[in-house]
């Protein structure tokens, strides 16, 4: 299967500027450790970038920001922590990297450090089809999972947009959400077991004694949301489902967001937790839709008995609002997972982003009227809009995305606007991120968004990173994040 690339492409005359690569000496190290490894400039450039916006950005101008020194690809535990003590012998940053479809800049492997390209770590180790769990390679990509599974007759139900563009690795490390989170849990809750390396090159297995424990606090979801900052995740054991056997869909239209977003929550208040309940603001509905309202898409699926019950609810719950085409639930099906649109707005100079935060439903008014209107206060934004795509029972998350066409060099821009609108989000109760992750473009947001708590993070990363060897920036820890 061919991969979709990032929507912006080096220029060929890039690798004729690249910075010396890795030190003699770590390079022969990793030879004798006969550990896969390249210092070929357009790879080296390739891992210096994901698809945040701003490597994006750089690329189109033909400018190469960071330049990791070397391109390791271990394809074993056991050369992952080879590769770590050797980093660590020579003082070398550590950059883990699965499908760099993250967009926040977690992936970026710094100047003159190693990109741990985790994509050779591809099997799927075991499938407990009494227990209803896989144990999995971080360097497996979503299709590639899902295809073992459903072969056994299981869905592990984890489908972000970027399915096709990352790995198991890189969910775990950046708290994903899938786009069917309601129904199956984010990462978080579908995660038992992980094997991970440490900075000193010891190999951990933690939480592997079944669904629940009381044994002290929970050490795997420490590493879940670490983002590489804390150790290399190389195994992890997630729960499976059965295959759904029936699927129901409905559209609605409401007159206005607040409208939806009481429906929303007096549907997940009610206990009904229908896989999609999605629900997009005027001028989403008008761009995805093409209908004047806001429309709110509900999925279901799993057996038929449990699904008419949620779909019942939502009936209900939505009595007011108008019956769209149930057809309009598979036009989003259909293009959900299409990022086709990215690159012509690139290539047109437009600044694009999307900031995903979560928030109490008390505070989800306010919040959501306060961010739109500090990115619209910006001179060069062109449109900002909204949609909620993942109902709890106490809160929900709001999807704002964002363009703007600024003069020049993006940067500014794009800055301010992250700075407007994560300062009025926190300054509202929201949290920093629900499933992209804080990577180097939030990280300056982390003392805030965690206040005295910050200080516990820097303590556990102190700990068990004591030299920053492992992504340093990133998550606000251990260095400068861009
Ligand atoms: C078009 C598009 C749509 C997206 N849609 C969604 C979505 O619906 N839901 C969602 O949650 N996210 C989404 N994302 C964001 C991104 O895909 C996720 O954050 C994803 O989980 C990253 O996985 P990856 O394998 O690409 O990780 P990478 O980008 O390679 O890495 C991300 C971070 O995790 C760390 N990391 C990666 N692997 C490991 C490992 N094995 N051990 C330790 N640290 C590791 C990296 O150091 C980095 O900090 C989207 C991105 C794009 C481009």
């Amino acid at each position: 299967m061919t991969r979709p690339t990032p929507p912006s492409a080096y220029p060929a005359s890039v690798v004729q500027d690249a910075p010396a690569p890795i030190d003699d000496a770590v390079w022969r190290a990793l030879e004798r450790a006969g550990i896969p490894a390249s210092v070929d400039a357009r790879q080296r450039a390739e891992h210096g970038r994901d698809w945040w916006p701003l490597s994006l950005a750089d690329a189109n101008r033909g400018v190469v920001a960071r330049w990791p020194g070397v391109v390791v690809s271990p394809r074993s535990t056991a050369e992952v922590r080879e590769t770590i003590l050797i980093a660590s012998r020579h003082g070398v940053a550590v950059t883990a990297q699965g499908g760099r479809s993250g967009v926040e800049g977690g992936a970026v492997a710094p100047t003159g450090g190693i990109a741990l390209d985790l994509t050779g770590l591809n099997r799927v180790t075991a499938c407990d089809v009494v227990s209803g769990t896989v144990t999995v390679e971080a360097g497996v990509f979503g299709p590639d999972l899902e295809r073992t599974v459903n072969a056994e007759g299981f869905t592990v139900g984890h489908f972000p947009q970027s399915f096709e563009l990352s790995t198991v690795g890189g969910w775990l490390a950046c708290r994903g959400a899938g786009q069917y989170s309601n129904r199956y849990g984010k990462i978080e809750d579908l995660v038992r077991s992980l094997t991970v390396v440490l900075a000193s090159g010891d190999v951990v297995p933690v939480g592997d004694r079944g669904p629940r424990h009381a044994t002290g606090p929970d050490l795997v979801q420490l590493f879940v949301g670490s983002e590489g900052t804390l150790g290399v995740i190389t195994e992890a054991t997630l729960v499976m489902r059965p295959r759904p056997e029936f699927e129901r869909r409905v559209a609605l239209a409401f007159p206005s967001f607040d409208e939806g977003m009481d429906a929303c929550r007096v549907i997940v208040q009610r206990d009904a937790h229908p896989a999609v309940l999605r629900l997009y603001d005027e001028i989403e509905s008008l761009r995805t839709f093409e209908v004047d309202a806001c429309v709110l898409t509900v999925l279901d699926e799993g057996p038929a008995p449990f699904v008419d019950a949620t779909i019942a609810v939502v009936e209900s719950a939505t009595a007011g609002a108008q019956r769209l085409d149930d057809a309009l639930v598979g036009r989003w099906l259909k293009r959900r997972n299409d990022v086709s649109a990215l690159s012509p707005l690139w290539d047109a100079g437009i600044v694009v982003d999307t900031i995903e935060v979560a928030g109490p439903w008390s505070v989800l008014t306010d919040l959501r009227t306060a961010v739109l209107a500090s990115l619209r206060s910006l001179t060069p934004t062109l449109v900002a809009s909204v949609h909620q795509s993942h109902a709890y029972v106490d809160g929900a998350c709001l999807y704002f995305t964002f363009a703007g066409r600024p003069d020049g060099d993006p940067t500014p821009y794009y800055r301010a606007a992250w700075d407007v609108a994560t300062t009025t989000a926190l300054a509202r109760g929201g949290s920093l991120s629900h499933h992209h992750g804080v990577g180097r473009n939030r990280a300056r947001f982390m003392p805030d968004a965690l206040g005295r708590s910050f200080d516990v993070l820097r303590a556990i990363k102190g700990v068990l990173d004591p030299t920053n060897l492992f992504n340093p920036g990133v998550l606000g820890l251990g260095g400068e994040p861009w």
